[in-house]
């Protein structure tokens, strides 16, 4: 039986996962379940999957999740440190799928045992990707991608000779404004921008497709995880979310990884890896698509796919301010303190502020490092967008 746990069990990857495991029981031996506030849902899982631990991330949540699961047998949690203490326990199979950078410390934990980190968790790899793959090198432990592009990228790659290759494309519905006047975009509402055209995903993804805030992220986790060199990694806005990635090859080839908008094809490939099995997903019917368009991503629209190309271009712990920055612009435009189009504006702000201050970005990437240059991140962040609040 295959070992695994699963971090964000209960968000949009988690209930997928649970969905294949569910498909296949006899096969999963499910160690670690966690999730937040929806003690609810994370206690029936539990149940149903008959999970060793169930771990929330909130400390004052303990008391309802022991309620929940009383006379269950199932040992409960809480709080950052118990999250990671459940990645370390012994599992094959490690499911990343916390939003946000807090994924970051279990999924290391997870490296550290030795599992292989299916890592939906883009975050961790953006701030701190040579933290995450120097500990899997150093454990034997492997990373497979999730996120589907980039899942996409790992299967074009199959058998080829990744120094053959001189570009990828990663592709992008254009997210739920790709259509709109861009005069209208800073009025957008948080409403409207989780509405997704063609996934159905989380609200911090949905809106960061939106904003292509998730794409620029998926640039850097290209370049983090497959090393590619910043100028060759592509972005085509492709409405039919049908193509999720290309890999160009020297002699002219692109292989295309094409298939439904579904989230359990790239979870599924990576549960059943190295083999590939039976998934619940659509098979596609190309007829009836009828057509894939093509096109160059407006940078006026975008600004967040130039900050990428920054953030490429200086490396070092800017990605993890970047991340950082995001993290909390998204926090702002929810609650509403800022405008849709002012999250471009307090990352690219925060960006310059902390690329001038000696030594910050340079500083040798660690888990340490990565956590001050976060932390600054989003202070800074919080103080523009008071400055921000204070001029109007
Ligand atoms: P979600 O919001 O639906 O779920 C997030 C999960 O993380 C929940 O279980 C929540 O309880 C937990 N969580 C939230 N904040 C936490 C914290 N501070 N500490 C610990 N746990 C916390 O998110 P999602 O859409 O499932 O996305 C999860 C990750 O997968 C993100 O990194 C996202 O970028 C990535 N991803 C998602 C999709 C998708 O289709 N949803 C696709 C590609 C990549
Ligand atoms: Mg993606």
């Amino acid at each position: 039986m295959k070992r695994v746990s699963i971090f964000g069990a209960t968000g949009s990857i988690g209930q997928n996962t649970i969905d294949l495991l569910r498909r296949q029981p006899e096969e999963f031996d499910v160690v670690a379940l966690s999730g937040g506030h929806n003690i609810g849902q994370l206690a029936k899982d539990a149940i149903e999957l008959q999970a060793n631990i169930a771990v929330t991330a909130h400390d004052d949540r303990l008391d309802d999740l022991r309620r929940a699961l009383a006379g269950s047998g199932i040992e409960v949690a809480a709080g950052q440190a118990a999250l990671k203490e459940a990645a370390a326990h012994p599992a094959h199979w490690v499911m990343s799928a916390i939003v946000g950078i807090a994924g970051l410390p279990p999924g290391l934990a997870a490296l550290e045992q030795g599992a292989t980190l299916a890592l939906a968790n883009k975050e961790s790899l953006v701030a701190a990707g040579p933290v995450l793959m120097d500990s899997a090198r150093r454990n034997g432990a492997r990373i497979l991608p999730v996120d589907s592009e980039h899942s996409a990228i790992f299967q074009a790659l199959a058998g080829e000779d990744i120094s053959a290759v001189n570009r990828v494309i990663i592709t992008a519905s254009g997210g739920a404004f790709r259509d709109w006047p861009l005069n209208d975009l800073a009025g957008a509402t948080v409403a409207q921008a989780s509405a997704h055209p063609n996934w159905d995903m989380g609200q911090r993804i949905t809106i960061d497709s939106a904003s292509m805030f998730n794409k620029a992220l998926e640039m850097i986790e290209a370049r983090e995880f497959f090393d590619f060199q910043p100028d060759q990694i592509e972005v085509l806005v492709h409405p039919e979310s049908l193509v999720h990635a290309l890999v160009g090859f020297c002699d002219g080839a692109l292989m295309a990884h094409v298939g439904p908008p579904d989230m359990r094809h790239a979870i599924g490939f990576a549960l059943n890896w190295p083999q590939r099995r039976s998934l619940p997903v659509d098979q596609l019917d190309l007829a009836a698509a009828g057509q894939l368009t093509f096109r160059e991503p407006d940078i006026a629209r975008y600004p967040a796919l130039r900050l990428a190309r920054n953030v490429m271009a200086q490396r070092g712990l800017s990605g993890a301010v970047f991340n950082a920055a995001k993290e909390r612009a998204l926090d702002h435009f929810i609650a509403g303190r800022i405008g849709f189009t002012g999250m471009n504006s307090v990352v690219e702000e925060v960006l310059t502020r902390l690329s001038s201050e000696n030594g910050l970005i340079d500083a040798e990437i660690t888990l340490d490092s990565v956590g001050k240059a976060d932390h600054l991140a989003r202070q800074c962040a919080d103080q523009l967008v008071l400055e921000q609040a204070n001029r109007t």
